[in-house]
């Protein structure tokens, strides 16, 4: 069974912001299976699904622990690259990976209201 992309909402394409020169640009959706010839599907698998939503609480909590992307892919010792792949579900975390994460929420725990004091 399938279930509309989360990530393009079915469009099979994701608008984004070119780089570099800041111009709007529309990519084709790698979470439904969009390559750089081809848009995606629009629809994923359950289980792709499920990849997503769970990418999303990492980088919610990331992002809560007040940790840039580029500070958890050191922290990782990967790119930051992999690092945004990850949080959006394009790719399987590593058991590494997945523990640098958990560490993360307990490491930062102090500090998290401190460097964000809204
Ligand atoms: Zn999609």
């Amino acid at each position: 069974m399938k279930i509309t992309c989360p990530e393009c909402k079915g469009e099979g394409e994701i608008s984004g912001i070119g780089c570099p020169g800041f111009v709007p640009i529309v990519l084709p959706c790698r979470l439904c299976g969009g390559t750089k010839e081809e848009k995606g599907e629009g629809q994923v698998l359950q289980s792709l699904y499920e990849r997503y939503i769970g990418a999303r609480s990492l980088r919610d909590k990331r992002v809560s622990c007040g940790v840039s992307l580029r500070e958890m892919a050191k922290q990782i010792g990967v790119r930051p690259s992999r690092v945004s792949d990850i949080e959006r579900g394009y790719v399987n975390v590593t058991l590494a990976e997945e523990a640098a994460y958990r560490y993360l929420g307990e490491a930062y725990v102090g500090r998290s209201e401190e460097m964000n004091p809204l």
